[in-house]
């Protein structure tokens, strides 16, 4: 079945507010099995709101749409729907009773105020409306049903709309829809989003059920995995031959299939199963690597130290880098990195140590050393590998994809040289 979403707002359109409605029922079409084409804001305005209600009716099952059934004028979400579904508004003594009561406890309890007549338009309901109490506002939520399609209002504010679906519209919709939609997450780290999808086009162009979807993150390509069926266990079921695909494709290169876990903790808990400590020696990331690695409940037990070694002296004292490799070679250089690491690892005693040293920009590169060069060592038992990089963009995004990258070689090595 096909949902649509319908957002009412002329604040939305004008992005005084975010969308965050129509953010939270799409994901909630996807728990309930429903295909979500479109979604749409409409400003509150009759005559564009009928145009977009009857284009949604002609080619969707279910219409959601939010807000504009509060009291005041421009609240004109139900009156438009009644119009264009050729419903009568009629009063809802139910309806009427429940303004009646909230509006009295407000007044009690917010002296001064008044209850304004323009409130009873919210007990009017469209002829033969299923009428969804609202136990946080005055406007109740409203379930039509008319040739076979579904619409459904709820108010803008996610404080009420949000329990008025959970607890009343989930449970309707579910039944009308036998079919859930599960969905399993690949993480993979160390390969380029466009060589990622090279190596799956194929599964790509023939996929029905599941699909693969790939998101491209900072350093990380995910891939989710969406099956759907008449359960979650046959989803699973039609899910796992793909994720078995992938993983010979992939190999090493996918750090977990858990959609929570991110790397910093995939490569905390490398470290841990391996027993092992590491250091951080930054001179570019300025600690980023260390904050990373301390975001993971546990670090402790496998983080020892972090150096900030910026200037050429700090990495001279610290990580004991020669002054003739710094003359010889620059800072920013695989034969600095390599040092760093290897230092990093002597002087605190680690098992592992990861080093970076790089141009962030915007200033400082040179023709043969451009802004994005970066150079990341990784130590560990005895092998030293250095990488040398060439990233794109902002200060800031050199540095976010220097760390991704470290962490990315720091698992690789631990991968590649402890048993
Ligand atoms: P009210 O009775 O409060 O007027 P309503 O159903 O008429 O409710 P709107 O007037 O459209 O809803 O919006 C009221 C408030 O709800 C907005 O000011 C905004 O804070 C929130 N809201 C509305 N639509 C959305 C949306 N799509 N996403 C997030 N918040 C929203
Ligand atoms: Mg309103």
């Amino acid at each position: 079945m096909v949902a649509e979403l319908v957002s009412v707002g002329t604040e939305i359109l004008l992005g005084n507010i975010v969308n965050t409605n129509a953010a939270y029922l799409a994901e909630m079409c996807a728990r309930l099995g429903l295909s979500v084409y479109y979604q749409t804001v409409v400003g509150d305005n009759e005559a564009r709101m009928t145009e977009i209600f009857q284009t949604a009716l002609g080619r969707s099952d279910v219409v959601i749409i939010t807000g504009g059934l509060g009291p005041t004028k421009d609240d004109l979400t139900k009156e438009t729907a009644a119009k264009v579904l050729g419903m009568k508004l009629v009063e809802d003594a139910h309806t009427r009773q429940r303004i009646e009561s909230y509006l009295d406890d407000y007044v009690k309890s917010h002296p001064g105020n008044t209850v304004t007549e323009n409130n009873w338009k919210q007990a009017l309901v469209p002829e033969g409306a299923k009428v969804l109490d609202n136990e946080n506002g005055t406007a109740p939520g409203l379930i039509l049903e008319k040739d076979g399609k579904t619409v459904v209002l709820l108010p803008g504010p996610p404080g009420e709309l949000k329990p008025l679906f959970e607890e009343q519209v989930y449970p309707y919709l579910k039944k009308g829809q036998p079919e859930v939609i599960y969905s399993q997450m690949v993480k993979i780290c160390g390969i380029g989003e466009s060589i990622v999808e090279t190596k799956i086009a194929d599964l790509i162009e023939k996929q029905d059920n599941p699909t693969i979807a790939p998101y491209a993150k900072t350093g990380e390509v995910h891939l989710r995995i969406t099956a759907r069926a008449k359960d979650k266990a046959e989803a699973k079921k039609l899910i796992k031959p793909v994720t078995r695909e992938l993983k010979v494709r992939f190999g090493k290169n996918i750090y977990t299939t858990d959609e929570k876990k991110t790397l910093e903790e995939a490569v905390v808990e490398l470290l841990a199963a391996k027993d092992m400590t590491v250091t951080t020696a930054e001179s570019c990331t300025g600690g980023a690597i260390a904050a990373r690695i301390v975001n993971v409940p546990g670090a402790s037990d496998v983080l020892k130290q972090g150096f900030v070694t910026y200037s050429n002296k700090a990495k001279r004292k610290y990580l004991m880098v020669k002054k003739s490799t710094l003359k010889s070679e620059g800072a920013v250089s695989e034969k600095t990195a390599r040092e760093m690491a290897k230092g990093g690892c002597f002087m605190t005693k680690s098992d592992a140590c990861i080093a970076v040293t790089g141009i962030a920009g915007p200033g400082g590169g040179t023709d043969k050393k451009p802004v994005g060069l970066v150079y990341i060592g990784c130590c560990v038992g005895g092998h030293v590998e250095v990488r040398e990089c060439h990233f794109n963009g902002s200060r800031s995004q050199v540095r976010e994809q220097s760390v991704v990258s470290a962490l990315t070689l720091l698992r690789d090595c631990i991968l590649e040289y402890c048993y």
